[in-house]
């Protein structure tokens, strides 16, 4: 299928096909004795990503584990639906987040006043899974891929509290989710993922460094795809979350209101993203991943309860 691109190892990206956009949410399938599928895309992508599934022989039955690095609902959003799909697959999650699979109404209710009427479109609605089927991590945890081959879970807040990262222990992949940022493989832009209401900046930092300590041989993004430069695109990660708190916290200090700063950022970072000077539809894919907007009011948010 053309959305699956084989990434040796035994994993597979989907491209999970989020509103309809191309190259912006990927799903890994790591295929073996029990076959892993780490985040499932939004809701409106279950379909999309079942077919990628069965294109690779993994049918109903077959699939052993489902595993998401956070609940935002482009990583989380169609567990429900997968869960169905998967009657087998047990669910696997951070403990922050597994109660909000089993019962979403609170997480749905929240991404509805963030998105409005765009939530729909973007995402669908998450559907809940049995309780039973979740398993909860803490601040580490292991996933059996069978013949011996691992994934193991290293709790990463600071984009979101309910945030792990997943090294396989036979390739060296390291499942980085939102931590590291969003990366953009046409123009390799990196640019940082701060949204409210849990982004931390030291928090953050913090997991950046666990990363970069797991020696890592390959960074899989879930925005988008895989890096082999793993140490330099940490520090890339590290050095975008300082610029954008640094900017972010002086329109504050000047008294800009959240659209004037969102407005002065943008502008001090634009130079640094060869998407923002490319065509419209690349800027805007970046956009709607880290979007200024979001990045600055979640650095706000933090700046707003933390002393200097
Ligand atoms: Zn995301």
């Amino acid at each position: 299928m053309d959305n699956v691109t084989p990434l040796g190892g035994d994993v597979y990206e989907i491209d999970t096909r989020m509103a309809g956009y191309s190259g912006i949410t990927a799903g890994y399938l790591i295929l073996g004795d029990r076959p892993c599928l780490v985040e499932t895309g939004t809701s409106t992508s279950a379909p999309v990503v079942r077919d990628a599934l069965s294109s690779l022989g993994v049918g109903p039955d077959d699939l052993a584990t489902v595993v998401v690095t956070h609940i935002h609902l482009d990583h989380a959003g169609g567990v429900g639906d997968i869960a169905n799909y998967y009657p087998s697959a047990e669910i696997v999650v951070h403990e922050k987040g597994a109660r909000h699979l089993a019962d979403p109404s609170r997480l749905m209710a929240s991404a509805k006043m963030v998105w409005g009427d765009k939530l729909d479109v973007l995402f669908g609605t998450l559907a809940p899974t049995d309780a039973a089927r979740i398993r909860a991590l803490g601040d580490t945890g292991t996933i059996d891929l069978g013949n011996g081959r691992t994934l193991a879970s290293h709790y990463s807040p600071g984009h979101a509290k309910h945030h792990v990262g997943l090294l396989d222990s036979l390739t060296g992949d390291l499942y980085v989710g939102d931590a590291a940022g969003v990366y953009l493989p046409e123009t390799g832009d990196l640019r940082p993922a701060t949204p409210p209401p849990d982004f931390d900046l030291d928090v953050a930092l913090g997991s950046i460094a666990l990363f970069t300590a797991l020696k890592p041989q390959r960074l899989l993004f879930s925005h988008y795809g895989p890096v082999k430069d793993v140490p330099p695109t940490l520090e890339r990660s590290a050095e975008e979350l300082r610029i954008w708190v640094d900017l972010t916290r002086r329109a504050r200090d000047e008294g800009l209101d959240l659209d004037h700063a969102v407005a002065m950022v943008r502008d001090r970072t634009r130079e640094r993203y060869a998407a923002l000077r490319a065509d419209e539809a690349t800027a805007e894919q970046f956009e709607l991943l880290s979007g200024a907007p979001s990045n600055v009011a979640g650095i706000m948010h933090w700046l707003d309860r933390t002393p200097r």
